[in-house]
């Protein structure tokens, strides 16, 4: 989608190392990380947000398999790591191409901001 910053990642208009990828999901570091390791899993498929997958739930189990594929990849599978999905701007959700946050390495608080 045009003006969309992260199908311009998928699309590599904007030099981005791919962590992971697969042919429906992609995975890479986000720009301004809130722990050690902050990833950030989208579908390469333009979504605007979990409301939005329609009937077709494979997709989100992709961005989970990818999720558990690179916790494994950075030996964090075990100690533990938070899946977040910001959905629309109440719960802060900023970039309106669907995405989980992956973020592990320090102490996560629990309930969260
Ligand atoms: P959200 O607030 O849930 O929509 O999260 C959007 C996330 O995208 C934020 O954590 C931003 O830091 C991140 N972000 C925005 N632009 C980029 C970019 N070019 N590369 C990596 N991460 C980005």
């Amino acid at each position: 989608m045009q003006d969309c910053i992260f199908c311009k990642i998928v699309a590599g208009e904007i030099p981005t190392e791919a962590l992971w990828q697969d042919e429906h999901v992609f995975v890479f570091r986000d720009i301004n990380p809130v722990a050690p390791v902050h990833l950030l899993i989208i579908p390469k498929k333009h979504i605007a947000t979990v409301n939005d997958f329609g009937d077709d739930h494979s997709i989100a189990g992709a961005m989970v398999n990818a999720a558990a594929q690179v916790a494994k990849q950075l030996d964090i599978s075990e100690s533990g790591y938070r899946l977040v999905w910001n959905v629309n701007k109440g719960a802060g959700q900023e970039v309106f191409h669907v995405h989980a946050h992956l973020l592990a390495g320090r102490n996560l608080g629990w309930p969260p901001g």
